[in-house]
């Protein structure tokens, strides 16, 4: 597609009396499952992020970035050759300098090279980091899914304890519910690759029984040779149906990934999260041992199982122990997971949760004249640094104009700067909401402000995410 779209922009350059019409006639848009964030739109990802940032912190995650760009062998490496993603879904390139790379299509793999190129294993085990930032999927387009997303994801390398598992419930648990949306832990173990070798065989028996293999859809029938476990992922209908009286896993773990998940479970318990044991979860990445989760939403009214079955899931995450050791660095254990934002976004959303929006106790800085201007300007700043929220409209002269303005953005108090009051070293204060006016002295404007506003400390966090826990 993007060659096909470069082609006509060439042909169209040669020829000049084309190239102005058809520039002129065609509109540039964005790519298909692209998306763009609007004014609108930006309270609702500043409230995510923020709640993102402060629950990996409080937990002793440290913030970190990767290249969107990395060489398509680590994804081919770590992923899996066989994955949706590697084999569909990549946007993979060869480069002017002829290496082959791709738009990061998950998480884990980069963080999990960082740690390794970066020697952390050197640093005090675990090593807890979280980053923030775009991943790329040529998603099929009937599928309503974007094909750059925004992921929120957290890892911990270096603990084998079923306390890492659970710690990352834990936190993507509290994610949504301090964001008040409801939701609900799927989980499951895939075990070893040892404990996981006799399933798989059993598995394969059971889909190899007569009149089975036949109900299955066309990328099941390839994933029967390639991938067993793949089948029980698949959504589709016929699948799901034949899937019903497949073997559980959890029947197959060994001592080790046993007891291990009997851990996690056990905390979860103990820290009251709602989890929901469910034999088919598998998570279709190569990379997983032991412990696999998704995170579901619960509407309030309630779903048949057939939709939830179908319940498009808000992030997810698990174990890989093998991972590193297998991308060449030394055997660590790892887990993760990742939070789609968007999804979250639409959730907020869709349920109105009111936020708290920065419009509260809003000072409006208006000027008459150049001198006055001058000084509101200075004024301004000094403001804004010690922590108010304030607003101007310095670029328009007329009173009545920044008036609309100081209305429109909802201000408490109006300061006004005049020539009289410039002269008189005073300044006029207006409360729009009490509709009151008065005259201070600049000097007193400080002490005046705070009890017109009460603030009792000068420190205006005008935190939403706060708003919403208190709320809770
Ligand atoms: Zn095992
Ligand atoms: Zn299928």
């Amino acid at each position: 597609m993007p060659r096909k779209k470069a082609n006509t922009t060439k042909k169209a350059a040669t020829n000049k009396p084309k190239t102005s019409k058809s520039v002129k006639s065609k509109r540039l848009h964005r790519l298909r499952g692209m998306k763009d964030v609007l004014f609108s739109e930006s309270k609702y990802w500043d409230l995510v992020e923020r709640k993102a940032k402060d629950l990996a912190n409080v937990y002793g995650f440290q913030k970190i970035a990767t290249p969107i760009l990395e060489f398509s062998d680590l994804y081919v490496k770590s992923t899996g050759k066989e994955t949706d993603i590697v084999s569909k879904e990549m946007y993979a390139f060869v480069d002017k300098g002829g290496d082959k790379v791709t738009l990061r299509p998950e998480a884990t793999p980069g963080a999990v090279r960082a740690y390794i190129e970066h020697g952390m294993f050197n640093l005090p085990q675990p090593v807890k980091m979280f980053w923030m930032g775009p991943l790329f999927r040529h998603e099929k387009p009937q599928s309503g899914r974007l094909r750059q997303h925004t992921q929120f994801d957290l890892e911990i390398f270096g603990e084998e304890g079923p306390v890492a598992d659970t710690q990352l419930i834990l936190i993507a648990y509290n994610f949504f519910s301090e964001l008040q949306i409801n939701v609900q832990i799927q989980i499951n173990s895939i075990g070893c690759p040892e404990c996981r070798k006799d399933y798989i065989e059993k598995l394969s028996a059971f889909y190899k029984e007569r009149g089975k293999r036949s109900k299955l859809c066309n990328d099941c029938k390839k994933r029967f040779t390639k991938n067993p476990l793949r089948l029980l992922d698949c959504k589709e209908e016929s699948c799901l149906e034949v899937r019903e009286d497949a073997p559980q896993i959890v029947d197959f773990l060994c001592d080790d990934c046993r007891e291990h998940f009997i851990k996690v479970l056990e905390y979860l318990d103990e820290l009251e999260i709602p989890y929901n044991l469910n034999p088919f979860l598998v998570r279709g990445l190569d990379y997983y041992v032991k412990t696999v989760f998704e995170i579901t939403p619960i509407d309030e009214e309630g779903l048949d199982p057939s939709q939830q079955k179908r319940q498009i899931s808000l992030g997810g995450g698990g174990r890989y122990d093998g991972l590193v050791e297998l991308m060449g660095g030394r055997p660590t254990s790892g887990c993760g997971f990742g939070i789609g934002l968007e999804r979250v976004i639409m959730k907020i959303k869709e349920k109105s949760i009111p936020l708290k929006e920065d419009n509260e106790n809003i000072i409006f800085l208006a000027q008459l004249g150049e001198q006055s201007k001058r000084k509101m300007m200075t004024l301004f700043e000094e403001l804004r640094k010690a922590g108010y929220n304030v607003r101007q409209s310095f670029t328009k002269d007329s009173l009545k104009n920044q008036l609309e303005e100081a209305n429109r953005v909802n201000a408490k108090l109006v300061l006004i700067l005049g020539q009289k009051e410039l002269l008189d070293g005073t300044v006029m204060v207006r409360d729009m909401e009490l509709g009151t006016q008065e005259v201070i002295d600049f000097k007193k404007l400080y002490p005046e402000l705070n009890k017109r506003l009460e603030v009792k400390e000068m420190k205006l966090e005008n935190s939403a995410t706060e708003s919403i826990a208190e709320e809770k």
